[in-house]
């Protein structure tokens, strides 16, 4: 959520306001005078000192990881925080599998006599969903699913009473335009499509990748899936055998094997009446998976509300402490270091800045106030996955979550663009405080890619 930094604490260090509830705000004297402990000096001097090449880019598990978790230690330490971690401590260590699958360069699929070969790479992309060093997959049927939503709040079941396990769905990115228009949420995630596949018993997942529906070019979908992928540590969550892509152009092959037309069938899976279409189409594939397991850490601080009734609720801030690391630049063959100074060091900065302010605050809080540092979000969001299954606080005790992840770098603006508008009752308060600045919130300008759910 990109919001100005002087808002964020004054949303929630107001005594007055009730976050379930409350659309407008109070901003009291004691505010403003907390609030002018966030300074632009503070902020820069932050994202100078952990986006330096001290910090080595912050890559999860490396020692710029460690010496990036004791210098947030230090900070919250400093500013008179208490550690907040489960179990106590100022870390949560969050087990990670680094998975590297090996696949093999071509993929042949048959239908009766008919038979179809697709490129690794080039046509499709492949990788291990479970941390094993061997997957197989024998003569696997594939099945056209649809969006493969399971949805009812929205009267919405792609897969009807189908079988699909043990089977290779064939699934459409995004999610019905009677969701939401082209607006994504979470139905429309590549990450809800392998769970849903799993809760469902299908052995693999092949979704069919255009530009527009998943919002980025195929090469994107090349990069991202390719080297070492990493997971949080399995912990016996359901997974598919095979997470995989296939270009539109594969996809329509696939399909027309089979005697199908892909556009007939995409075409029928935007109506609530559709069923799964059998292809008849086989499937085999050997994956060889190298698996390394290492850890990171979320750093966790906290202070604690006094209010009888409301302080076993929790207000949380975060920002992502991680960011690439250090990597060889193809061309020159040298080592390049990723700082991220905005993605997310000005993230982190921002949130030290405002711990600040709530630990200047001399009136008593509410409610407890978490600041959470999460790590390894650039692999795929999952300190904050971790965080998740093992809070601080529980679920239901979680009145709100502001995350930072990258601040504003234009300067002063007028507008705010307020990722997960509509997701919360924050909304109101937001807009009485932008109000209050003469500053006006603006919705994200680009919801089809669903930043809300890729950003912790
Ligand atoms: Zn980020």
């Amino acid at each position: 959520m990109k919001l100005s930094t002087l808002l964020l604490p004054l949303v929630l260090l107001s005594t007055q306001v009730y976050a379930t509830t409350a659309n407008s705000a109070v901003i009291t004297p004691e505010m403003q005078a907390a609030a002018r402990q966030i300074t632009s000096e503070d902020i820069s001097e932050h994202v100078r000192y952990i986006s330096s090449d001290a910090f080595e880019g912050r890559g999860p598990s490396t020692r710029a990881d460690k010496k990036t978790q004791e210098y947030l230690r230090s900070e919250l330490e400093n500013l008179g925080l208490k550690p907040a971690a489960p179990g106590g401590g100022w870390f949560q260590d969050v087990p990670l599998g680094g998975m590297t699958t090996h696949v093999p360069q071509t993929l042949t699929l048959s239908h009766g006599t008919k038979q179809l070969t697709l490129k690794n790479h080039d046509d499709f992309i492949a990788s291990a969903g479970q941390q094993k060093s061997s997957i197989n997959i024998k003569d696997a049927e594939i099945v056209f699913v649809g969006y493969g939503v399971v949805a009812p709040e929205f009267n919405w079941n792609d897969f009807k009473d189908v079988d699909v396990k043990g089977k290779i769905i064939l699934v459409m990115n995004h999610n019905p335009a009677v969701f939401a228009g082209k607006t994504r949420l979470y139905y429309g995630r590549w990450t809800y499509k392998y769970e849903q596949a799993a809760k469902m018993g299908a052995a693999g997942v092949i979704i069919i990748h255009t530009t527009e529906s998943a919002a980025y070019p195929w090469q994107v979908v090349q990069s991202s899936w390719t080297g070492e992928l990493f997971e949080l540590k399995d912990e016996g969550k359901l997974r598919v055998k095979m997470k995989g892509w296939a270009t539109e152009e594969a996809s329509r092959n696939i399909v027309e094997l089979s005697g199908h037309d892909l556009d007939a069938l995409r075409a029928a899976a935007e109506s609530r009446t559709f069923r799964p279409v059998s292809l008849g189409v086989k499937i085999s594939l050997d994956l060889k998976n190298t698996i390394h397991y290492s850890q990171s850490a979320n750093v966790i601080g906290m202070i604690p509300g006094s209010d009888p009734r409301l302080a076993k609720e929790a207000v949380i801030y975060s920002a992502h402490h991680d960011h690439l690391g250090m990597k060889i630049d193809p061309q020159s063959g040298k080592s390049l270091i990723y700082h991220g100074a905005i993605d997310n060091a000005s993230g982190v900065s921002g949130l030290l800045s405002i711990a600040k302010a709530y630990s200047k605050f001399d009136k008593p809080l509410k409610r407890t106030v978490y600041f959470v540092l999460t790590a390894s979000e650039e692999q795929g969001l999952l300190g904050s996955e971790y965080f998740v299954a093992h809070p601080s606080v529980s679920v239901k005790d979680m009145a709100a979550n502001i995350n930072i992840d990258g601040m504003g770098f234009y300067g002063r603006t007028r507008d705010i663009t307020q990722f997960g508008q509509g997701m919360s009752s924050l909304d109101g308060v937001l807009e009485s405080l932008a109000s209050q600045q003469g500053r006006v919130v603006k919705p994200d300008p680009q919801p089809e890619s669903g930043s809300f759910y890729r950003a912790d």
